[in-house]
């Protein structure tokens, strides 16, 4: 048969599962050599963006080689089996501890937290912990709806309170703030509040918010009412940016009233996708009866988790990222993303129609900017659509209540993006300003139309 001969041939392209397209709702009856099941799918991939050309993610987009053989290595390693993979568990235990000492926690050797699929189910996990914690101390006084209060805060935060029935009280932005302020938390706090979610970071313009002014301003409600409201930091990228760009900046457990910290691994953290971490003040800031124990080299070791099984690669790979770069390490890579933030801004900038809503200086390595002037002739939304046609992923959005009539357009800067690709996106970008801001009668006099 034909078929026949085109397997013997061995051509990939010539091969049976070629000759039609991939199956789309049934697993196909026969087998298929790898090689060429392996191509086919590869090649559908292609047809994904280039991750090197996406400005919109703060995830890792870029590993070296040894991350890549770690993670081949580690293909088996269950983060649950303790027992199997005890060297695993003390890898995950020796980052957990690393990480409360970068943040100053009190007594980081006998820190708890844990590694988590990302910030979204440290959040879940450090969330469950305030409403048992704000549980406890209730006591017998009343059943009032726990309620988290917050600025404008990541998705996940909006998850956590449907899935565990909080309400989640987002403070709306005041006019040119970026974040939640200090003197907003008085008329939204009670003694309902779990806690207060202060970002490291915002995902809309990337600003730290205020966690020491914020922490001050509890206290002096503390003083007022008598509530004792705790702090839980979402730091997905700015708990690896900020120790090594503003160490002397007090966000962390230097600040008595904050009693847990997520950062997301495979964002500013540089371990591949796949891992986040939720560390507490103490053990006393988790509430046992969270805590489940499993058997861990004779010993026992407690877990926090949403999930069962998990793989092990990110976290070992995330333990090989702190032994290969240090502190020091951390400190280049990330001062490198900052200059080139903060020349991006000027440049962009110095363009004319934009104003920048946030430099890259302060806080992430990244910009924000929105469109000045009421008749620019174009949006930012056709811009990040041109931008798309070179294959650039730089989103525009309107920013949360009460500042949605503003619209923004983000660019991180993170490893990967060197200061040549962001000059190539800068002459994307202006050419594409170009073509935005020149009538349409220009269009055509440029593809040669003649009337
Ligand atoms: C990215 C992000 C999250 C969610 O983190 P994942 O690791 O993607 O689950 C939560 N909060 C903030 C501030 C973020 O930037």
């Amino acid at each position: 048969m034909a078929l026949h001969r085109t397997d013997r041939f061995g051509d990939i392209y010539a091969s049976p599962l070629s000759g039609a397209p991939l199956p789309k709702y049934r697993m196909p009856s026969g087998a298929s050599d790898p090689r060429v099941a392996y191509q086919l799918v590869h090649d559908e991939l292609a047809l994904d963006g280039n991750a090197a050309q996406n400005l919109a993610t703060f995830c890792t987009t870029w590993a070296d080689d040894q991350i890549h053989r770690l993670m081949a290595e580690s293909l088996g390693k269950n983060m649950v089996d303790k027992d199997e993979y005890p060297q695993t568990a003390e890898i995950e235990s020796r980052c957990v501890h690393i990480l409360a000492d970068l943040w100053n926690a009190p007594d980081s050797r006998s820190t708890i937290g844990c590694s988590t699929t990302g910030s979204s189910e440290a959040a879940m996990l450090a969330g469950l912990a305030l409403k048992w914690r704000w549980r406890q101390s209730r006591g017998a006084n009343g059943d009032g709806r726990p309620n988290l209060v917050c600025g404008p805060v990541q998705v996940c935060w909006e998850k956590f309170a449907r899935y565990f029935d909080v309400e989640l009280r987002q403070v709306p932005l005041e006019d040119g703030a970026g974040g939640l302020r200090p003197h907003q938390l008085r008329d939204h706090v009670d003694a309902n509040t779990i806690g207060v979610v202060a970002i490291l970071g915002t995902t809309f313009t990337c600003e730290y918010e205020p966690v020491a002014a914020l922490s001050r301003e509890l206290d002096a409600i503390g003083r007022d009412t008598g509530l004792d409201i705790p702090i839980h930091v979402d730091a997905a990228s700015g708990g690896f940016v900020a120790p090594f760009l503003r160490p002397e900046l007090e966000w962390d457990f230097r600040l008595p009233r904050v009693v847990s910290v997520n950062a997301s691994g495979h964002k500013y953290g540089l371990a591949p996708l796949g891992v986040g971490w939720v560390v507490w003040r103490s053990d006393h800031h988790l509430p046992e009866e969270l805590v489940f124990r499993v058997s861990y080299l004779g010993g026992d070791m407690p877990t926090f988790a949403l999930n069962f099984s998990r793989p092990g690669g990110e976290v070992i790979a995330q333990y090989y990222n702190f032994v290969r770069l240090g502190r020091e390490g951390y400190h280049e890579i990330q001062q490198r993303c900052r200059d080139t933030a903060v020349r991006l801004g000027e440049r962009i900038a110095g363009l004319g129609p934009f104003s920048l809503l946030y430099d890259g200086r302060d806080g992430l390595p990244a910009i924000c900017y929105e469109l000045t002037g009421a008749d620019a002739g174009f949006t930012l939304f056709d811009l990040a659509d041109r931008l798309r046609m070179r294959g650039w992923q730089v989103p525009a959005y309107p920013l949360p209540p009460a500042r949605e009539s503003t619209v923004v357009q983000r660019i991180l800067i993170r490893r990967g993006i060197s200061a040549d690709t962001a000059d190539l996106l800068f002459a994307d970008l202006t050419s594409c300003l170009r073509e935005l801001t020149s009538g349409p009668g220009d269009d055509a006099a440029r593809a040669g139309f003649h009337h």
